[in-house]
């Protein structure tokens, strides 16, 4: 067992956390209020009832929220704010890593496109970074805040909700198919590359992100292989909602480095293909892939418990499994408001549930720094590195 106080003061990273789903309540009411945006109810415990509930009976009733951040999201105060209270709200429990994702797509309009919407997001990341490097326990020694943006292209478009993306269908004269997602997933990409590269924004890599099933991942290789001729990094939201097929899929067909989720890749009887004779056999050969290849997992228990009621309790999620297998898996929040997470929360569940031990924890927190996208050259990120392993032993030996 280990105290609070310990998780919380351990050097930790959250590669896997979503921007839209992540605001402070307060703010969000206080957002809303200020824009016009209805909300079913005014109150912090009114909208815990009706809206970001402790458990949800379905993926949908789990989505509901995002219309709510997401209509407030949608000028560079409201997005900077929200980066900005993110970061601190990781600084403030010992995370000293995060790369936060979002969909640009579903914040832009007419004039106020992707670097818009991307710089308002950095500028807020930024500043909370600016302020901790000043902070007496940085320039006392602590590790620095460092961040990473993930854009995110969808596997499809609600229509009520992106404006952006019912243009995007006028200007190509189609409606909404495979094709017209996988173009919209293509100028993300590039979009991605030339706000990087010519503007300098930490943009570290794509994502792709939405319902699994129905919409494979063979649409948006254009959009991935652009990418990866890029150098920009690939993880794939793969095995939340759907089998190991779709997290095979997102290796194989979009060069994946890592997968958010992997929830379902030891479900042998979510297989659906014919011609996997022994699906027990797929799914252990890749497990036995995925850890070869130091695949690492974006663990995120609290929401699959949430959008797969079924698993029940901790003690029944994959993490056993992942951790029995030595996969490079590292644990996440998703989304710290419909989840009503933090990291160091989702580190207390899996050391209770699944009786970790040191060495499995300093593992599991290492392989995100490890594994994360930094946005530097390979030097200073092993140099970064080393500084947070120094931190954290120093901190388990009782030294700081
Ligand atoms: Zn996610």
């Amino acid at each position: 067992m280990f105290d609070d106080k310990l998780l919380r003061a351990l050097p930790k990273t959250d590669l896997h956390v979503h921007l839209d789903g992540s605001l402070r309540l307060a703010s969000l009411i206080e957002m809303a209020r200020e824009r016009g945006v209805e909300l079913p109810s005014w109150t912090e415990a009114g909208l815990c009832e009706l809206v970001f509930k402790d458990s949800y009976n379905s993926l949908e009733e789990y989505l509901h929220g995002f219309a709510y951040t997401g209509a407030v999201l949608q000028d560079a105060e409201a997005l900077e704010r929200a980066a900005y209270e993110l970061a601190w709200d990781n600084i403030d429990e010992g995370v000293r890593y995060v790369e936060v994702r979002f969909a640009p797509q579903l914040h832009m309009r007419e004039g106020f496109g992707y670097s818009e919407v991307l710089r308002a997001v950095n500028d807020g990341l930024a500043r909370a970074m600016r302020e901790h490097e000043t902070s007496e326990a940085v320039t006392g020694g602590e590790p620095p805040f460092r961040y990473g943006i993930i854009v995110c292209a969808m596997r499809y478009f609600d229509d009520r909700f992106s404006p952006w993306f019912k243009s995007l269908c006028h200007v190509l004269h189609e409606s909404p198919d495979e094709h017209v997602y996988g173009e919209a997933a293509l100028q993300l990409a590039r979009a991605a590359v030339r706000l990087r590269d010519d503007e300098g924004l930490p943009i570290v890599a794509f994502d792709l992100a939405g319902h699994e099933a129905g919409f494979p991942a063979a649409a948006y290789k254009p959009a991935f292989v652009h990418a990866h001729e890029y150098f920009l990094k690939r993880t794939v939201h793969a095995g939340e909602a759907y089998g190991p097929e779709s997290i095979y899929q997102a290796i194989a067909d979009l060069n994946a480095d890592r997968i958010g989720h992997g929830y379902h890749l030891f479900a042998a009887d979510k297989i659906a293909a014919a011609k996997i004779k022994d699906p027990e056999g797929y799914c252990e050969s890749l497990a036995q892939y995925i850890a070869d290849r130091r695949i690492t997992i974006e663990v995120c228990i609290t929401s699959n418990l949430q959008t797969n009621p079924e698993i029940g309790s901790v003690e029944n999620h994959a993490f056993r499994k992942m951790l029995d297998a030595k996969l490079s898996a590292t644990l996440c929040t998703d989304n710290r408001l419909v989840s009503h997470t933090s990291v160091t929360r989702e580190y207390q569940l899996a050391t209770k549930a699944f009786n970790m031990t040191p060495g499995q924890l300093r593992n599991t927190i290492i392989y995100g720094f490890k594994r994360s996208f930094y946005p530097g050259t390979y030097a200073e990120k092993r140099a970064y590195v080393r500084k947070i392993i120094d931190y954290y032993d120093a901190i388990e030996l009782g030294v700081r």
